[in-house]
């Protein structure tokens, strides 16, 4: 394409921005649980000219002319997302995950309701109700978190806490959680205290539109995720819900959140849903799961305690104290090895969240580029060689030898890499 020849010309150094970012994502281990890698026709449909169109309103149903061709594209993306989930109703236009929840709520709700959210430091999000978000801001929210035992989410205290708030809205789903989220479970206790279910499934969509996750559809009044994380899509989100929410939802979404829609983004999310269809998409979602335990059981063997021992997901959660290791600092140490995680704080954690006791794995990223088992088992020994060596140089340089290795034998966006080394 001639796309990077004329950014390259016009702006060298935002060129060298997109080149250096694509040789890192391909020469470094991507731990990252939330991160992922999209396909070519993610991003061709993310670079188009739909970037240009004004389209505020819902397709045939817009206030600007012009809109015939992000209609189609839009409506495909609200079909495939329907189809995929088995939802009845799906708003494509959120921004961001936190802009899906913002819709969700206030769709729900006025300010000042009282609502209930998994507890940040046990593994929900910022947008769960968290002080310093406008989601604990403009709502009274209290926090159900795991428990101490079994460092599984406790369905007796998120019932005692909804028998003595009565919260308009319970928030599930999680960020930092690897296990299961019973969104049945949670429903029961929405129906007997007269709540709404609000179901945020921004990390596990791509597991449960692959079937590997219990569904919320069928249960919560609202799911709400983003596109970008093991969906493998464009960064943004939707929102679905069942049909009696439907007016509400695409009302608070445009005029009451966002202006216009992004048409590109749009595209790119029905690029995303339409791969997500796909027998190798399930195939794809088995492997995270597969490697998710494979990496879990190795590092458990490499003496590392994991939150609830294991994972039925995409990501695990490595307690670092037995290693006598801040998350802060495995962080950085692995860092330097060419291995990028997140420290993340676990459930009761003494350290404050900007240090933390632990980090957070996830396998999307990696099984994207075809690793398996053996590696994820390779992987488990490389982080712990850093671990037990930190602020060793030699052992980090070794290590990214290693990684050298197993990143050219798994090669990402080789395409796209070879014409930028070409201009
Ligand atoms: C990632 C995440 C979000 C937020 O997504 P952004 O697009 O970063 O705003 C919301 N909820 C949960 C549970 C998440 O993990």
């Amino acid at each position: 394409m001639d796309n990077e020849k004329i950014l390259k010309k016009f702006d060298p150094e935002i060129f060298d921005v997109v080149k250096g970012e694509t040789n890192r994502e391909h020469s470094t281990l991507e731990l990252i649980a939330s991160e992922n890698f999209c396909s070519e026709a993610v991003l061709a449909a993310l670079g188009s000219v739909l970037t240009n169109k004004y389209a505020e309103g819902l397709p045939k149903k817009r206030y600007y002319g012009g809109c015939e061709f992000v209609d189609i594209g839009e409506t495909l993306a609200i079909e495939r997302a329907k189809q995929l989930f088995g939802a009845d109703h799906a708003n494509v236009q959120p921004h961001s995950g936190t802009q899906a929840n913002m819709t969700a709520y206030f769709a729900l709700a006025n300010p000042g309701d009282t609502f209930l959210g998994l507890n940040l430091t046990h593994g929900g999000h910022l947008s769960h109700g968290h002080p310093i978000n406008f989601s604990g801001k403009y709502f009274k929210v209290f926090h159900y978190g795991v428990n101490p035992e079994t460092e599984i989410v406790d369905y007796d205290q998120v019932r005692k806490l909804a028998l003595e708030h009565k919260p308009k809205v319970i928030i599930t789903g999680a960020s930092a959680h690897p296990r299961f989220m019973h969104f049945d479970k949670f429903q029961e206790i929405c129906d007997e205290v007269g709540a709404y279910q609000v179901a945020d499934i921004a990390h596990t969509a791509g597991l449960v539109a692959a079937g590997l996750h219990p569904s919320p559809i069928p249960y919560a009044d609202i799911v709400t995720t983003t596109t970008h994380k093991t969906l493998r899509g464009p960064r943004g989100a939707i929102i679905m819900c069942k049909a009696k929410h439907a007016e509400i939802i695409d009302k608070t979404n445009f005029p009451g959140m966002q202006g216009g829609p992004l048409e590109h983004v749009i595209a790119a999310k029905a690029v995303a849903f339409k791969e997500a269809m796909s027998d190798d998409f399930k195939t794809y979602q088995k492997q995270v799961v597969a490697n998710a335990k494979a990496l879990a059981q190795e590092l458990a063997s490499l003496g590392y305690r994991l939150v609830s021992g294991g994972t039925d997901t995409h990501l695990m959660m490595v307690d670092l104290r037995s290693k006598n290791i801040t998350g802060r600092d495995a962080e950085n140490a692995l860092g330097k090895a060419d291995i990028t995680v997140n420290r993340n704080t676990i459930p009761f954690d003494p350290q404050k969240p900007f240090i933390t006791s632990g980090i957070r794995l996830g396998t999307p990223a990696l099984t994207t580029r075809g690793m398996k088992e053996t590696e994820m088992k390779k992987i488990a020994r490389l982080i712990d060689k850093v671990l037990t060596n930190m602020g060793d140089a030699n052992v980090y340089e070794n290590v990214k030898n290693e990684i050298k290795e197993l990143t050219q034998a798994f090669p990402l966006y080789a395409e796209r890499r070879k014409i930028y080394d070409a201009l």
